[in-house]
């Protein structure tokens, strides 16, 4: 394992506009009125449910996010989260019974759905860490919404693995956390994103990948002033791990629940 890696940004001035697009980059487009997505373009993938989409956010990067909850003859049948791109494109995060994956629509029309690899929800995914030392700070007031900023990495083997629009996909991850704490009232913390990177350094998901990761985005907490740091990846022994407390986790490209998993343990949470 080399003893400093270089971070690399996929080639292109695309992917250079995603690492930057929290940082002022210029050739991120400008912000224009959010559209919502047509529910044309998910239509086949809610079956008998119905769509309850929450409010359209726009993003300064120009990509716009809208999730909410499916609703079917029995209550809730599950959630989705819907991001469009500034070309157009859109990628859809479906949870349902027998159907959760991620539809994707490039900016042509093409459509493709890839299901998420189920993992064994028995398996052990947690590294115990001590917790950590707490400071005292002053309390939000009452209403305030608590921000917590998200750095994403992802390797090139998993972007490979499952070929995602990586901001479109951690946007997605991070809305798909924030429609859970709104499932459960919970309105004064909000996941944000401060950053995506790619890196050509392959960090499976295990225990040592989990560590990798740790060590290799918190070393940038200086640039992104982030909170918690998520790293996708593929290969390896788990659909994730985390430290719990704590705030790192790795997680499998494969799945769209794994991060959403891994949060609750760095939160403390049993598994
Ligand atoms: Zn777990």
């Amino acid at each position: 394992m080399p003893l400093n890696p270089l971070y690399k940004v996929i080639a292109g001035t695309c992917a250079l506009s995603w690492v930057l697009a929290t940082t002022g980059c210029a050739q991120v487009s400008s912000v224009e009125a959010p559209v919502p997505v047509s529910a044309d373009v998910y239509a086949d993938q809610t079956g008998d449910s119905r769509f309850e989409p929450g409010a359209l956010q726009q993003q300064a990067s120009g990509y716009s996010v809208q999730s909410g909850n499916l609703l079917g003859k029995q209550g809730v049948s599950g959630a989705m989260v819907v991001i469009r791109a500034p070309d157009g494109a859109v990628t859809v995060f479906v949870d349902r019974e027998g159907n959760r994956g991620l539809l994707q629509v490039d900016a042509s029309g093409k459509r493709t759905f890839t299901p998420d690899v189920e993992f064994d929800p028995l398996q052990l995914d947690t590294v115990e860490d001590k917790p950590q030392e707490t400071r005292l700070s002053a309390l939000p007031a009452p209403g305030a919404v608590t921000y917590v900023d998200a750095l994403v990495g992802f390797t090139t083997q998993a972007l490979a693995a499952r070929e995602v629009d990586p901001y479109a996909f951690a946007l997605g991850q991070m809305e798909w956390v924030n429609l859970s704490l709104r499932n459960s009232a919970v309105r004064n913390i909000e996941l944000r994103l401060a950053g995506i990177l790619v890196t050509q350094e392959d960090i499976p998901v295990t225990t040592a990948g989990l560590s990798t990761w740790q060590q290799r985005l918190t070393a940038l907490r200086s640039s992104y002033r982030h909170d918690i740091n998520a790293g996708f990846s593929v290969g390896g022994d788990a659909g994730g791990w985390a430290y719990r407390p704590g705030y790192s986790s790795v997680n499998s490209i494969h799945g769209t629940s794994p991060f959403k998993h891994e949060m609750g343990h760095n939160v403390g949470g049993a598994h």
